[in-house]
């Protein structure tokens, strides 16, 4: 009989365990993890950095349930991820906009570090073993994986849906939970499909832009595809991405429709051959498509410049999203993130109804939940 049975071995399952043996030493903890290797999402996380927090945690950067994630942040805040990783031996950086990464740059660094630990704490971890079902009985509870396995209490630490099937998480796990509500889940922090009459002859290219969805806005680099649009800022408000809706791109955010419409006219005298009439100003392909589109007026390229429109019609998916809007209600989850459905279980990480904003803001989401319950844990069994 286990104290606590963990499903997953990512980003919140590993640091719940870590957290959940210094409360209590005398844990007897079992991870069940899916994959052949614990972490596996957790390695390729900022690019193979691993962003792994913010120093900026407001927050407008949470969605979803955001007073349940400010909640869990208040307890567990910048901090304290970076004491908690101090104490296993990863430094922390800050890069630009409050980014932060391991000294070493290497996320896999991130998961050695607590797979090193929960080893050293005597954490049972076994992998390529994928739970099917989790069966109450009698205040017990029987996890099926390779085996069956009996638990006084539950941590579902399974994910979303993000990265589908390439790192274990496919939502065949929300199913382990039947009787909980659940969210619609929908991709978060993923490339959008627009209508691609424009973007696909500009494939590859990339500009510094504002994007506005609605009345959201960011600013960044953003990529032109042949499916429609990439890059930070379009990551960042894909979660605001409504099909038919129009996403608008300001192309020179440092000046007004009319400065644009003055240096067009100016330019007018260089006398330069159309397709070289932005040279210098635009990038030359996408100047040349918008000579293309609007002639030389210049008021109308100048309207284009600041207001260049793509209508959308869906994202790439969960197979290339970084994260998972829904999930778990967390209407039906303690503050502990103790279930109220099913007593003893916990529900921690991505597979709960909140999710935060590119920049280190899932992870900390991740990290903070498993503080909640590791708190927690050790008075329920009690
Ligand atoms: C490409 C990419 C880059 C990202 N970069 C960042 C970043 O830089 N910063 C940031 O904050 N966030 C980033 N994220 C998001 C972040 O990785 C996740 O939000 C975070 O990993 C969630 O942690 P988790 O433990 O809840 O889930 P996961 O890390 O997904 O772990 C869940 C684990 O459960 C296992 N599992 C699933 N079902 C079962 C089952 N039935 N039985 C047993 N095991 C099961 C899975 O195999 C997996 O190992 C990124 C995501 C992606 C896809």
């Amino acid at each position: 009989m286990y104290d606590v049975a963990v499903i997953g071995g990512g980003a919140a399952g590993l640091t719940f365990s870590v957290m959940a043996k210094r409360q209590n030493p005398k844990l007897n903890i079992l991870i069940l993890e899916k994959n052949a290797r614990v972490g596996k999402k957790l390695a390729v996380t900022g690019n193979g950095r691993c962003n792994i927090t913010n120093t900026d945690l407001s927050a407008s950067h949470f969605h979803g349930d955001r007073e349940f994630a400010q909640k869990l942040i208040d307890k567990f805040g910048f901090m304290d991820t970076v004491g908690f990783f101090g104490s296993i031996g990863v430094l922390i950086k800050k890069e630009e906009n409050g980014k932060c990464y391991p000294y070493s740059l290497q996320a896999s660094s991130v998961v050695d570090a607590l797979r090193f630990e929960c080893d050293r704490l005597g954490v049972i971890t076994l992998c390529e073993n994928a739970v099917t079902e989790i069966i109450e009985n009698k205040g017990y509870y029987t996890v099926k994986g390779n085996g069956n396995y009996t638990a006084k209490t539950v941590v579902f630490a399974a994910g979303g849906m993000s990265g589908m099937s390439k790192y274990g998480t496919d939502g065949s796990a929300y199913k382990l939970l039947k009787k909980h509500g659940l969210i619609n889940p929908k991709p978060a922090i993923v490339q959008i499909k627009t209508e691609n009459t424009l973007t696909r002859p500009l494939k590859g290219i990339k500009v510094y832009a504002t994007v506005k969805i609605g009345s959201h806005t960011d600013f960044g680099e953003v990529l032109f595809c042949d499916y429609g649009l990439s890059g930070p800022p379009v990551l960042q408000l894909s979660r605001y991405a409504e099909n038919g809706s129009t996403l608008y791109l300001d192309l020179m955010p440092e000046y007004t429709q009319n400065d644009i419409e003055k240096m067009i006219a100016e330019r007018a005298s260089l006398d330069r051959e159309p397709s070289e009439f932005f040279t210098g100003m635009l990038n030359k392909r996408v100047g040349q498509t918008l000579i293309k589109m609007f002639g030389q007026d210049s008021k109308k390229l100048a309207q284009a410049i600041k207001n260049l429109p793509f209508t959308l019609c869906g994202n790439t998916g969960f197979v290339n999203a970084q994260t998972t809007h829904g999930g778990f209600d967390t209407k039906m989850i303690k503050e502990d993130t103790s279930s109220k459905i099913y007593k003893g279980v916990y529900i921690i990480g991505e597979a709960l109804n909140v999710d935060g904003d590119c920049g280190g803001y899932n992870l900390q989401l991740a990290f903070a939940s498993a503080n909640a319950a590791a708190k927690s844990v050790s008075g329920y069994l009690k």
